[in-house]
């Protein structure tokens, strides 16, 4: 078994990194990249996405008909990772979420318009499917879509909640109701995001990140804008749920919270002794070290999965699971360590390693939320793994 990358795959990364260093930016990167930047919120992140698609890194693993080129899933996964190590931003849900679910499922209008553009690094997506009475249970949303045969589309009606990138995206992915049949009742649209019909209201993070309730009145969708068939929208959006699961969960911000705790360790002092050699400190960070090393195949099995072409359910919820706790662990231990202090933020001088974890410690209870909770995530191994029964 080699758990070593193949040369042409490290040749690769050599020059994503070597892009990297060479436009690094603060108005791009975040300084300390133990975050991972999901949101292509400013024209400078704009123009960097449309840079890395202007190298051909964008849609590396699509159809060549569709402007990719083909290339294994790997190179997508090299690619997110290095850009997560730098803090950069994510080519996100353009590209994996909404451009592979339309070139599997798509009309042939929706693959002409969007394809290319997402392709380009052009476009932005907010994607919805969370309701105030569907989180975990998604599939019970209640946005209601009616059918207008006059104008030929539906209307849409009712409320969205935590939708990330409304505020800024260009096109919402959005799962309606439009019958009442609880899975096979869900169809997904296509929609423009200044359409007059919405009203977006913030709702900010315990991790200082916008999220938005999105208010739909009178939504107009032509057939057009209607993802693949009627009624399958549910089927689209679990496979798009597997591919968010790995795609867009690298392990690099993990790595740099345990290597900022590393550099603290190796330089701080407790009561004049220096914590290198606590005893019971070197034993956690070991502890820790092994654990990520355990996130890291987690997600090569992950990925070997998707490159055999099956989709990885279980060892996709796995390593969601494993990835988001970890990086609540590490973040929790700094602040165990750190003491009062660690609730200091960067902006003050004195603060210890930087005061990077004081906002670790609020954001990564939201990773362990965001695209599925962790309970939700062993319900998929106890049943679709273990094959356990329901429990109700
Ligand atoms: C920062 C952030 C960004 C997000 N971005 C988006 C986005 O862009 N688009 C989008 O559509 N959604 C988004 N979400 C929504 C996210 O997917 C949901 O928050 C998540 O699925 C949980 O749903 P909920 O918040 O309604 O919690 P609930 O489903 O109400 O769960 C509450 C608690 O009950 C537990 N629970 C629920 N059901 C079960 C069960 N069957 N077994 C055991 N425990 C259970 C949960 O684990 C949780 O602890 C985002 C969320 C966050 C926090």
């Amino acid at each position: 078994m080699d758990f070593e990358l193949p040369e042409d795959v490290l040749a690769f990364e050599r020059e994503v990194v070597a892009f990297l260093e060479a436009n690094r930016s603060d108005d791009v990167m975040d300084r300390n990249p133990e975050h991972l930047s999901q949101t292509v919120e400013t024209p400078a992140k704009r123009a960097f996405m449309r840079k890395l698609a202007e190298r051909g890194w964008l849609g590396m693993s699509w159809p060549k008909q569709y402007g990719g080129q083909e290339r294994s899933g790997i190179y997508d996964f090299v690619l997110t990772e290095a850009l997560s190590r730098f803090g950069a931003p994510q080519p996100g849900k353009g590209v994996g979420i909404v451009g592979k679910t339309i070139i599997r499922h798509g009309n042939e209008e929706l693959k002409a318009y969007f394809l290319p553009r997402i392709i380009r690094g052009e476009i932005e997506f907010a994607i919805g499917y969370s309701e105030p009475q569907a989180g975990s249970d998604a599939a019970s949303m209640q946005l209601k879509a009616t059918r207008d045969d006059v104008r030929g589309g539906y209307v849409l009606d009712g409320q969205k909640i935590w939708t990330t990138s409304a505020h800024f995206a260009d096109w919402y992915w959005v799962g309606a109701r439009t019958s009442e049949h609880k899975h096979k009742g869900i169809t997904l649209f296509l929609v423009p995001m200044n359409h007059p019909g919405f009203q977006i209201h913030p709702t900010w993070t315990i991790g200082d990140e916008r999220s938005n309730e999105v208010f739909f009145n009178s939504v107009f969708v032509p057939d057009s804008h209607v993802v693949g068939k009627v009624g399958e929208g549910w089927t689209y959006i679990c496979e798009a749920l597997d591919l968010e699961r790995f795609a867009m969960l690298p392990v690099g911000p993990v790595e740099m919270k345990l290597k900022g705790l590393i550099e603290y360790v190796s330089t701080a002092t407790l009561d004049g002794e220096p914590l290198a050699q606590d005893p019971v400190v070197r034993q956690t960070i070991a502890k820790l070290a092994a654990d990520l090393e355990v996130a890291r195949k987690l997600q090569r099995k992950v990925i070997s999965e998707a490159l055999k072409n099956r989709v990885p359910t279980i060892e996709a919820a796995m390593y969601k699971m494993w990835q988001s706790q970890l990086g609540q662990r590490i973040a929790n231990y700094a602040l165990e360590l750190i003491g009062p202090d660690a609730a200091l933020k960067p902006e003050a001088p004195e603060a210890p390693a930087g005061g990077r974890y004081e906002r670790s410690y609020r954001y990564t209870v939201v990773d362990t939320i965001g695209g599925g909770t962790s309970e939700i995530q062993r319900n998929i191994i106890a049943g679709r793994g273990l094959g356990l029964p329901k429990c109700f």
